[in-house]
C-alpha cells in the first residue's frame, strides 16, 4: 500500500472548496511539502488538453480528486446540464490524466446521493444501482456514479489504484454560505445568525421539516481522505459518514441553539423536501479501521466560530 512521504508530490484537485480545503490544511499540518494546487481559473479542469498538460508538467504522485460543481437542492434542480457536464468532464480529464502520467494513487470523492432514492436504510455499498435516483439531484448523481466506475475500468483494465470515497452530507469551515446555492446545514446557520441580529420572530426553514439527513465535520472527511489514501485499495464506492441521521427539524432546533436564536421556524411546504432519507452504512470503513469523531453539536460550534470570524470571506467567497 502507498504511503505518503513528507516530499510526496501531491494534487489536490478543488482546493479552495470545502472538502479540498480541508485535505490540503490536513496535508499541511502533517508536513507534506510538495503540495500541487491550482485555482480553477489557472486551471479549467473541464478543459482536456490543459488537464493534459498539467499533468505533463507537475507530475503528481498521489491525486485526492475534490473538484466538483457542487450545490444544495435548488441549485442541483435548476441547473442539472452543469453539474452533469461540468462534473463528467472534471472527473473524465483528471482520472484520464492520472493514468496517462502514472499517478501513483487518486482518491475521487463523490456523495451519498449516488445511492437509489428508494434504497433500504442505511444505504450499503452494494445498493448502488439498484433503483432509480432521486429526481432533485439526478444529473450530478449521474456524473459522481460515472467517476466511480471510470475509476473500477481503469483498475480493471490497466490495474490503476484509484478508489472512490462518498461521503455523506458535509459542513465546516470554508462552507458555502450563499443561500440559493448553499446546503441546509449553512443555510439555516447564516439565517440565524441574521434573524437574532435583526431581532426577527421566524426563520424560513424550508420544506416540512421531516426529512433525515447525516452531516459529517469536514474535518473528519479530510482524515478520512488520507486514511483511504494510505490502507484502502479497492474498486466500488466506499462510504464515509458518521451513520447516525436528524431530522431537518432537529437540525434546525439543534442550529438555533448554538446560535442563541429564540424565535420560531417556519416550514416553507412549496420548497421541495428532496430525498426521504440517506443514512449511511458505515460499517465498511470501520471495519477498515476509521471512525468519525467530531460530534455534530461540537462541530456546529466549531463552524459557527469561523463563520462569525470569516463572515465577510464566507458571504463573498462566491
Ligand atoms: P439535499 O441533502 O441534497 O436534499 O440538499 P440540501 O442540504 O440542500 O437540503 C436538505 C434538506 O434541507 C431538504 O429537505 C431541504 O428542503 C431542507 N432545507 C430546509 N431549509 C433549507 C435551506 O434554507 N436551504 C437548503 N439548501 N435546504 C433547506
Amino acid at each position: 500500500m502507498p504511503v505518503l512521504q513528507q516530499d510526496s508530490r501531491i494534487y489536490v484537485a478543488g482546493h479552495r472548496g470545502l472538502v479540498g480545503g480541508a485535505i490540503l490544511r490536513r496535508l499541511q499540518d502533517a508536513g507534506h511539502t510538495a503540495l500541487i494546487t491550482r485555482t480553477s481559473r489557472e486551471l479549467d479542469l473541464r478543459d482536456q488538453a490543459a488537464v493534459r498538460d498539467f499533468f505533463a508538467a507537475e507530475r503528481p504522485e498521489f491525486v485526492f480528486l475534490a473538484a466538483a460543481k457542487v450545490g444544495g437542492i435548488l441549485a442541483n434542480s435548476t441547473y442539472p446540464a452543469q453539474f452533469l457536464y461540468d462534473n463528467m468532464m472534471i472527473a473524465a480529464n483528471v482520472i484520464n490524466a492520472s493514468h496517462e502520467h502514472g499517478v501513483t494513487k487518486l482518491l475521487n470523492l463523490g456523495s451519498s446521493c449516488i445511492y437509489p432514492r428508494m434504497a433500504p436504510q442505511p444505504l450499503k455499498e452494494e445498493y448502488l444501482l439498484t433503483g432509480p435516483l432521486e429526481e432533485t439531484n439526478r444529473a450530478y448523481a449521474v456524473a459522481k456514479i460515472a467517476a466511480i466506475e471510470l475509476c473500477d475500468s481503469y483498475r480493471i483494465q490497466y490495474g490503476s489504484d484509484f478508489i472512490s470515497g462518498m461521503p455523506t452530507n458535509l459542513y465546516g469551515p470554508g462552507d458555502n454560505f450563499d443561500l440559493k446555492g448553499s446546503h441546509v446545514l449553512p443555510a439555516l446557520l447564516r439565517k440565524m445568525v441574521d434573524a437574532r441580529e435583526a431581532g426577527a420572530p421566524t426563520v424560513e426553514v424550508w420544506g416540512s421539516g421531516t426529512p433525515l439527513r447525516e452531516f459529517l465535520y469536514v474535518d473528519d472527511l479530510a482524515d478520512a481522505s488520507l486514511y483511504l489514501m494510505e490502507h484502502v485499495s479497492e474498486p466500488g464506492p466506499i462510504n464515509i459518514g458518521t451513520g447516525e441521521d436528524l431530522t431537518i427539524r432537529e437540525l434546525a432546533e439543534m442550529i438555533a441553539q448554538v446560535v442563541g436564536y429564540q424565535g420560531t421556524l417556519a416550514f416553507d411546504a412549496t420548497k421541495p423536501d428532496g430525498t426521504p432519507r440517506k443514512l449511511m452504512d458505515v460499517s465498511r470503513l470501520a471495519g477498515q479501521g476509521w471512525t468519525a469523531r467530531t460530534s455534530l453539536r461540537d462541530g456546529l460550534e466549531k463552524t459557527y466560530a469561523w463563520y462569525l470570524a470569516h463572515r465577510e470571506e464566507a458571504l463573498a467567497a462566491r
